[in-house]
């Protein structure tokens, strides 16, 4: 995934940069960077963030910098944000998203301009990289981004510091991925996660559309391109997943909506007269434990941590190489409260159910510590495809994917044909499916919350909302 930050001021914005950035840090764990404008020109640090996290590896950078204008990215992928020289100025540029046809825009590029791009490992290009190069075909940056959008297949969004103390920040074309404008009375700040600046003492200024392109000074903001037409698609998985609880999208905070999500779940169950004998409702920590609130909340059947995760000294950026070892860690970060296991009827709520294999590791691990019945709730559909907008872990091979790959062994290419029926649990190929990973798993019940009352949680129009990984609406 990916997240930046930026701000540009009549005063020195560096520690903002530094704490907005630092406050994305959930949304990635490979890279860190900044890139400031400073009396001597671009100051650049960038940084391996995969065992250390970001702001004790760029502390030491930013002592001794100051400037008026600076952006920061936290990167899954690339090294960011990176320095161009072109007809346009020096910039600084940073990208989040995916851009799924790299092979073919980089090979049209270096035919065309017979421009070279520095290789990553891996032989891997930079994707700020190809994406400046796209900007540069152009007169100016407002068209270069609009050829950018059109020519890229997936999604990305672009924050750009220039020479001359501006950001120009574009969303998405289809605004899967937020972007929004802070503002003091010192200047503004553009930035993913808006509690982020909320934070920091900036006040909600603009949330840019799909496509929109904006540019601030320390004295104004400006629309450089006003939002497309395209079909607004903004991730679903913002609210149940990824988004911090904090923060708003759209008008609509994710903590809250976790909870409403909750309780449609919860109302759902009570409605069906299933699992009303439990007793603890729970989540999957971290990010199954605000839908378990709500659905505890509406079901009044007390909310309880049987399984703590040890974090002090495992934050979420460690990230051992070898798989054996991070499957250890993954195992010794859990430590039960055997008090609220042992002889319990448990209900787990999780945020969504991707491959299965570490919930089915988390099951056991609830009944070695003596559970009696483990009933598991996702807070979305089935996931049946895998995400191609964004570089989103969700975005495995489909036949990784739990509820796919149960199809395909309930009646092999057959069941294709009947993904609707499978996603509906009143179906009989439906209720199917949830026995069979239920088995797998061995739950003593399994449901999801269903599209429908997933939309509802989040309250946004349906047709503004991308909802592929389920339905496969594109
Ligand atoms: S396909 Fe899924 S993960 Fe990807 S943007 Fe859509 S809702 Fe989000």
């Amino acid at each position: 995934m990916g997240g930046f930050f930026g701000a540009v001021s009549e005063r020195d914005v560096i520690l903002d940069v530094f704490f907005g950035t630092d406050y994305h840090s959930h949304l990635g764990t490979l890279r860190g960077g900044i890139a400031a404008l400073t009396e001597n020109g671009f100051d650049r640090h960038i940084h391996n963030i995969e065992n250390t996290p970001f702001r004790t590896k760029l502390e030491k950078d930013i002592m001794d910098i100051r400037g008026r204008a600076c952006i920061g990215c936290i990167s899954d992928t690339d090294p960011q944000p990176i320095i161009i020289r072109s007809h346009l100025g020096t910039y600084a540029i940073s990208t989040i998203g995916i851009i799924r046809n790299i092979k073919e825009l980089t090979a049209e590029i270096v035919d065309k301009s017979n421009i070279h791009f520095s290789g990553m490992s891996g032989g891997k290009i930079n994707t700020s990289e190809l994406t400046a190069a796209l900007i540069n075909t152009k007169a100016d940056f407002v068209e270069g981004i609009k050829f950018a959008h059109d020519k890229i297949e997936g999604s990305i969004s672009i924050l750009i510091l220039t020479d001359k103390y501006e950001i120009i920040a574009a969303r998405d074309k289809s605004g899967r991925l937020p972007i929004l404008v802070g503002k003091d009375e010192h200047g503004y700040c553009v930035s993913f996660e808006s509690f982020a600046y909320e934070k920091l003492g900036y006040k909600d200024e603009h949330e840019l559309g799909c496509g929109e392109v904006v540019k601030i000074t320390a004295d104004k903001l400006e629309v450089l391109s006003p939002p497309n037409k395209c079909k607004k698609r903004i991730c679903s998985f913002l609210w149940t997943y990824y988004g911090y609880p904090n923060s708003h999208y759209e008008g609509v905070n994710v903590e809250v909506m976790r909870y409403r999500n909750g309780e449609i779940m919860a109302n759902a169950d009570k409605e069906k007269g299933v699992a009303q004998n439990i007793d603890y409702v729970c989540g999957v920590p971290d990010s199954g434990l605000p839908h378990a609130i709500g659905y505890s909340n509406a079901s009044v059947v007390p909310f309880a941590r049987p399984f703590i995760k040890y974090t002090p000294t495992w934050p979420r950026s460690f990230m051992p190489t070898n798989q054996n070892v991070r499957n250890q860690v993954a195992k010794m970060k859990l430590i039960p409260v055997t008090e609220l296991i042992n002889g319990k009827k448990l209900l787990f709520v999780d945020d969504s159910i991707v491959r299965g294999t570490q919930l089915r590791e988390t099951v056991e691990f609830l009944y070695e510590n003596g559970a009696k019945e483990v009933h598991m709730r996702s807070a979305c559909p089935p996931i049946m495809f895998g995400c191609k907008y964004l570089n989103f872990s969700a975005s495995t091979s489909e036949m990784e994917l739990i509820a796919r790959r149960t199809i395909a062994e309930l009646e092999g290419d057959e069941g294709e044909k009947h993904l609707d029926e499978y996603a509906d649990a009143s179906s009989e190929r439906g209720k199917k499916l949830r026995e069979t990973i239920a088995e797998k798993l061995k739950l003593d019940s399994l449901e999801y919350q269903t599209l429908e009352g997933l939309i509802e949680a989040i309250g946004l129009d349906r047709d503004e909302i991308c909802t592929y990984c389920w339905d496969g609406r594109e």
